[in-house]
């Protein structure tokens, strides 16, 4: 798989330090089934982070690291040769759905935009979902308080940052603001996971937000 866009090194630093949240870390695992890139700089990672934590504080927090490492690579691993049990999406994923991706229960938000929500929390501690957006679908223009994590598993977008498709994930901090557009004649299907809400910019934006709320 040829893929474009990575996660950054803090991402990766926090994910083998084990201080992300759950959802986050699935789409962290999800992306490392794709990117050996990735899972080659997190393992470089793991061992810088293993030597610090080692002259500080023995084998708690090491073997934490560690697991999720491995656990990380086991997936992919399992991934290419075992069936998942949903198996038009990564082994992460596919564990927490009861259905492939077209049969799950979308609900419609809007014109060309559909969820399908991975978490029952408020939606004030951030967003763990699946979104299902038609060819020519406009996103509102948003920015995030905090980190947001978007792994697209089906078609493609396009915003300010770039062109993303299959497999590429969008690794963004608070100071970005983007407008995602589907660019091809195919549904782009995409894993979302946030810390905090989206905050939405202008008139539009502001009425969509109890909506899509991610
Ligand atoms: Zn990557």
């Amino acid at each position: 798989m040829n893929i474009s866009h990575h996660l950054s090194d803090d991402t990766l630093q926090e994910y083998t330090a084990g201080a992300l949240d759950p959802s986050l870390e699935v789409v962290i695992a999800c992306h490392l089934t794709y990117c050996t890139s990735c899972r080659n700089r997190a393992d470089m990672l793991d061992v810088t982070v293993g030597a610090l934590l080692d002259t500080e504080q023995p084998t708690a927090v090491r073997t934490t690291a560690l697991e999720l490492i491995q656990k990380a690579q086991s997936l992919g691993e399992e991934q290419a040769q075992a069936e998942p049990p949903v198996s038009d999406v990564p082994r992460p994923l596919g564990r927490l759905l009861p259905a492939p991706l077209e049969s799950l229960a979308w609900k419609r938000l809007a014109p060309g935009i559909k969820q399908y929500n991975l978490s029952n929390r408020h939606r004030k501690y951030g967003a763990f979902k699946l979104l299902h957006l038609a060819p020519g679908v406009v996103l509102s223009q948003h920015t995030h308080k905090d980190k947001e994590l978007t792994l697209v598993l089906r078609g493609s977008y396009q915003d300010e940052i770039g062109r993303f498709k299959a497999g590429d994930v969008a690794d963004l901090g608070d100071d970005v603001v983007h407008q995602p557009v589907v660019d091809t004649q195919e549904p782009c299907i995409a894993l979302i996971a946030t810390q905090s809400p989206v905050q939405f910019s202008g008139v539009m934006g502001k009425l969509m937000q109890p909506f899509v709320g991610f």
